[in-house]
């Protein structure tokens, strides 16, 4: 049964608000996004205010879900901070991270020193989880999604507990990589559950909305969306989790990695110059919020004849590794383009866990390897 706009409005307006009057008339309210069942919206409050909210959140959410067809749904109370307002008592732009699970104190730190609540932007740590590392792309297309989920497993297979959000809420392929086709639970604590599969818990949007479902998502939409998937979700205690980003350096993901505490990024080039040029800028971008780039993978490096093992560098090999040379950055690896690769991607089974004995999977755990040494404070 089809949900639209209207009948969410009509179910917000039995709602009423901390400011006496129906959550309708509130002026809180974000773009509605209903369909195929699906809500999602935000409650656009003051900061200093965002505690009396909380409440009037879990109300709307539980009047939207009684409504006949609403499959999922998610409400995220995000916290303005007015220019030139006093600070808040606690950087309240998500409701959850007030939740504490007892678990290990956060192990994250901001790069240079930048505090964590830096006016670059509101980052909250998520209790439990230690680094986070965005692994990302100026453009669509290079294996980002591939890199990153291989990159998690092979992090896996080093010891590491870790984590993979999917936040490529444009095209999000966590669902297809993983062969995925369940919906998250809620746990007593109101807290998604992510799914585990091999061994690792996962999140992505494409589990609530399906990978197919076209999402026209408006700016704030994005980062409302992207904050429940990392603070409403009960990752339990990690050593690392890997975001996979959306591809490109427009705003919104600018002000995801603004918003989330990165630790840093990983970029995914092919060696083209022009995937080379759309990495500088993902570089340049991250660096202009002080995340530092952990390093820069060359994904399809070259072609290994799944017949005959032939190597040919079609793509001009090499490309990724000078680049990261000139910009003074760790260059972590080079990916061959492989049959065997896009194949078990697709079929749902990365190929690091299929086959963790083949070449390919040594490659991933050698860049997890660099990577785990970054995170322990060595250069690679
Ligand atoms: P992105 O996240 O950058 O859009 P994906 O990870 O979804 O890219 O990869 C795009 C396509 O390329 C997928 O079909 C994937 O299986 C394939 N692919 C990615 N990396 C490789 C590789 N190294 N060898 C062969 N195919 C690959």
């Amino acid at each position: 049964m089809a949900v639209d706009k209207d009948q969410v409005l009509a179910a917000l307006r039995a709602v009423t608000s901390p400011r006496g009057v129906p959550l309708t008339e509130a002026r809180v309210l974000s773009e509605i996004a209903a369909s195929d069942g699906k809500v999602f919206f935000s409650i656009n409050v003051d900061a200093a205010e965002a505690r009396a909210w909380e409440e009037t959140r879990g109300r709307a959410e539980a009047a939207v879900r009684a409504i006949p067809g609403v499959t999922t749904v998610m409400v995220a109370l995000t916290a303005e901070r007015r220019p030139g307002a006093a600070p808040a008592p606690q950087p309240s732009h998500q409701h959850s991270h007030q939740h504490s699970h007892g678990v290990r104190p956060d192990t994250q730190h901001r790069p240079h020193g930048a505090p964590a609540d830096s006016p670059m932007g509101k980052q909250v740590a998520i209790p439990g989880v230690g680094a986070i590392i965005a692994v990302a792309s100026g453009k669509g297309g290079v294996g980002k999604s591939t890199t990153a989920i291989n990159l998690a497993l092979g992090l896996r297979d080093l010891g590491l507990k870790v984590g993979l959000l999917d936040a490529d809420i444009y095209g999000p392929s966590v669902p297809r990589l993983t062969g995925i086709l369940q919906k998250p639970q809620l746990n007593d604590a109101r807290k998604m559950v992510p799914i585990l599969r091999f061994g690792i818990p996962l999140m992505s949007i494409g589990f609530l909305v399906g990978e197919e479902t076209p999402m026209v998502w408006r700016g704030p939409m994005v980062m409302s969306a992207i904050r429940q998937m990392l603070w409403d979700v009960a990752w339990g205690v990690l050593d690392v989790l890997i975001v996979d980003m959306p591809p490109g350096t427009g705003d919104a993901q600018l002000t995801l990695a603004q918003q989330v505490p990165l630790r840093g990024a990983v970029i995914v080039s092919t060696p083209q110059d022009l995937a080379l040029i759309d990495a500088r800028r993902g570089i340049a971008m991250f660096s202009k919020v002080n995340v530092p780039t952990l390093g820069i993978v060359e994904n399809m490096s070259y072609f290994q004849c799944p017949e005959c093992g032939t190597r040919s560098d079609i793509f001009g090999h090499g490309g990724a590794r000078h680049e990261a040379e000139r910009l003074n950055v760790p260059f972590l690896g080079e990916i061959p383009l492989h049959m065997a690769i896009r194949t078990s991607s697709d079929a749902g089974a990365p190929v690091v866990d299929s086959e963790p004995n083949g070449p390919h999977a040594a490659i991933y755990r050698a860049i997890g390897e660099k990577i785990k040494a970054q995170l322990a404070g060595a250069t690679v």
